[in-house]
């Protein structure tokens, strides 16, 4: 294929689950290299490119360096993609937004504490504009596949906008609640193919939340399920703290 898409592959504070699952596509990874050049890769590779066409970026934004760094990244590249709920959220990692950043240094460091600069954990759309959004923790590799086609052949990749029990209702899955659990697809951004309802778990909402999700009424659900006040704003603050508190 002439003038492939130059595509490079970046990570900030995160496992780099997201990166693992695609170091794991055994079956595809010969079709994927068939129609991309991957020019930069710190996982996988040496070298580094002055110009990308495609950025898959995974992790929140949480030190001075990661905020100069993604600005440097954004300068070079025609479309960026957020990779898995760090990126498009802040993920688990932005639970260190909702205490003081004082108590989160202690608990981390203890007495060296002052030794690594920290910022609040960020999505990427915080600090500068993000294209395309590839949601969970960790991201799927089907739904990875399914972006990466849409923008290898020129096309705006899809982002559902409906609730995980959709997905779970058109499955014919029982409802987990039906079971005396509790779950968060009513408020969680669809796109899993209710994938934990399925297996019999709850959803933890690590799609994010729906534009617009009724939060107040989910918690009133949570407690009427039997869990307290705080405890069902703990369950949705797992992966959804920044966007509780306004940060996009
Ligand atoms: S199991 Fe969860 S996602 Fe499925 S219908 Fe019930 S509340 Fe919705
Ligand atoms: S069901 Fe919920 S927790 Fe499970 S993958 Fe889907 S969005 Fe994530």
């Amino acid at each position: 294929m002439a003038n492939k898409p130059r595509v490079g592959i970046f990570d900030f504070t995160g496992c780099e689950g997201c990166e693992l699952n695609q170091l794991n596509f055994e079956d595809q990874l010969l079709d994927i290299l068939e129609h991309v050049e991957i020019v930069e890769w710190r996982e996988a590779m040496d070298g580094r490119s002055e110009e990308l066409d495609i950025a898959f970026v995974e992790g929140a934004l949480s030190t001075p360096d990661c905020i100069k760094r993604i600005h440097e990244i954004r300068r070079k590249t025609k479309v960026l993609v957020a990779l898995g709920a760090c990126a498009v959220q802040g993920g688990i990692n932005a639970l260190k937004n909702i205490r003081p950043i004082e108590q989160v240094r202690e608990e981390v460091y203890g007495q060296d504490k002052y030794l690594f600069p920290t910022l609040p954990a960020l999505p990427l759309s915080a600090v500068v504009k993000v294209d395309v959004n590839v949601r969970g923790c960790p991201m799927t590799q089907l739904e990875f596949l399914k972006v990466f086609t849409a923008l290898v052949m020129g096309k705006a990749p899809i982002e559902p906008g409906n609730s995980v029990c959709t997905e779970c209702k058109l499955k014919d899955n029982e409802c987990v609640y039906e079971k005396g659990m509790i779950c968060l697809g009513p408020v969680t951004r669809a796109g899993c193919d209710a994938q934990c309802p399925t297996f019999g778990q709850y959803c933890t909402g690590c799609r994010g939340l729906v534009p617009e999700p009724n939060v107040e009424a989910m918690q009133e659900i949570l407690v009427a399920h039997g869990l307290s006040m705080d405890d069902a704003r703990k369950k949705l603050q797992l992966f959804n703290a920044n966007q509780l508190e306004g940060v996009s």
